[in-house]
């Protein structure tokens, strides 16, 4: 294997234990440029990033590293240094096979064509590989994907607003915008945003004196689709501004589809003048695929993959893996990096041994405040003691408000459990660090903090990681 071949082999096993987002973040424009005696030189696109892979990643690196090409690792050097025109992030597991077809395609982006193309097929924002034809059909999603293909149909008229709903990982993203690029096809007036850029935007527009604007573009669309709108909640301004854009376009037979975590009336600090309308029209629920919607989602994306697999294999994972189709495509990716690599074909004890980690991991008991704590303690590398315990240091005081706002978040919690389980705490203490995280997450936009939890997250829900 050259650099590029390990280094994708490398990207591919990482990604599995990492959100997409904090992937792409970390991971976007590095490279593996030497790779020699035990010393690796890893390439990246600036000291932000540099940093953190040297403090937060390193161990993981250097795992999979040595994992893929079985050598021992002495040394990694993060350097930062740009290499032109390169995408390494588009190439994922399924060209680490056919490498040909990666250089291909790579030399390609050059070419004035296959750029213009680049550029339309990302067009609104949408991802093109969300779109009706690969998603599967099956119990659990049929009521949303037939609502969601009645809109295409008859854009404004069927359900208006279509509001989706479900747990995380079923499909809900792929649906709405699978919408967005069917609609495409026919009309530019198209918007996709989450609900947080809704807000960003709204807010950014406020501030520099461009609400004009942002009503201009965002009431001026035949299609507006909205991601998560569950962090609406507590937003008073943005969901005012919500209302009245959400009004509008109803009006004016311009058709709305919304996904959430939870129906309308189940969003916190959300008004209620929303949530009826979030109800006026058509409210689908996405639920847990069933055994044979999950073995049909991963025949068609192991044989996407160009690695398809057979029925007892799919059986096998299918049966492990219980929670959501996220997680099945983690599995499945796992499952194709590892034969790929030793270039074996899998059978039923080879998948059994690649996943025995993974499928444990999943199967395990429900998270426990005590996870949380152990996570937000590895993490800042504090102790389990020294969040429990009373110092006032800055360094101790912010983990340990961290471990409570997750604690809450995660497990709804009360607040006077919450301060019995971090060192015996008053339950105002816990109230109050709760609602302190909470503004700087919600409120101030703290990014930084953002990053924080969402890697702490990745710390107690990844064992692997
Ligand atoms: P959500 O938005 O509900 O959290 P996503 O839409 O992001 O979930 O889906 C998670 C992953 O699972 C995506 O890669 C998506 O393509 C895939 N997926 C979900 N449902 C299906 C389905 N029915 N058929 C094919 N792929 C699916
Ligand atoms: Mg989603």
């Amino acid at each position: 294997m050259n650099n590029d071949q390990i280094w994708q082999a490398t990207l591919g096993e990482l990604e599995i234990n990492l959100s997409r987002v904090n992937f792409v973040t970390w991971f976007k424009d590095t490279f593996l440029s030497s790779f020699e005696d035990g010393r690796a030189i890893i390439c990246v696109p600036n000291a932000f990033v540099k940093k953190w892979l040297e403090e937060k990643y390193h161990k993981n690196i250097v795992n999979s590293l040595e994992n893929i090409t079985k050598h021992k690792l002495h040394e990694i050097i993060y350097k930062i240094e740009l290499r032109h025109g390169s995408n390494n992030i588009g190439l994922n597991v399924r060209q680490i096979k056919n490498t040909e077809d990666a250089s291909v395609s790579e030399s390609k982006i050059q070419t004035p064509d296959t750029t213009v193309k680049a550029v339309t097929a990302n067009r609104f924002g949408l991802n093109p590989k969300y779109v009706f034809d690969n998603f599967v059909v099956g119990r659990g999603n049929e009521l949303a994907h037939a609502a969601c293909r009645a809109v295409v149909n008859n854009l404004g008229k069927a359900y208006n607003p279509l509001f989706i709903y479900g747990g995380v990982g079923l499909g809900k993203t792929h649906l709405l915008q699978a919408i967005g690029n069917e609609v495409a096809k026919h009309t530019d007036k198209i918007l996709y945003a989450t609900s947080e850029k809704f807000t960003n935007n709204y807010i950014q527009a406020v501030q520099t004196g461009k609400a004009k604007d942002f009503k201009n573009i965002y009431r001026n669309v035949d299609l507006l689709l909205v991601d998560d709108v569950q962090f609406m909640g507590g937003k008073d301004g943005t969901q005012e501004e919500f209302f009245h854009t959400f009004n509008e376009l109803q009006q004016g037979d311009k058709q709305i589809v919304m996904t959430s975590d939870r129906p309308p009336k189940s969003i916190p600090a959300i008004e209620k003048r929303l949530i009826s309308r979030f109800e006026s029209g058509m409210v689908a629920d996405v639920g847990k695929p069933d055994m044979e919607t999950k073995i049909a989602i991963l025949e068609r994306k192991s044989i996407e993959k160009g690695f398809p697999l057979d029925k007892d294999v799919l059986i096998y994972i299918a049966n492990n893996v219980q929670n959501n189709i996220r997680e099945l495509e983690g599995a499945l990716n796992k499952v194709v990096v590892i034969h790929q690599l030793s270039n074996s074909v899998p059978t039923l004890k080879s998948v059994r041994n690649a996943l025995s980690d993974y499928v444990s991991s999943l199967q395990a008991k429900s998270l426990t405040a005590k996870e949380i704590i152990e996570a937000v303690s590895r993490f800042y590398e504090v102790s389990l003691k020294e969040i429990s315990g009373n110092s006032r240091r800055k360094e101790l005081v912010g983990p340990r408000q961290v471990a409570i706002y997750l604690i809450r978040e995660e497990l709804s919690s009360s607040y006077p459990s919450i301060g019995q389980e971090i060192g015996g705490r008053d339950h105002t203490t816990a109230m109050h660090a709760y609602n302190k995280i909470l503004r700087e997450v919600k409120e101030n936009d703290n990014e930084k903090l953002k990053q924080d939890l969402e890697s702490i997250k990745q710390l107690y829900a990844n064992p692997l990681y």
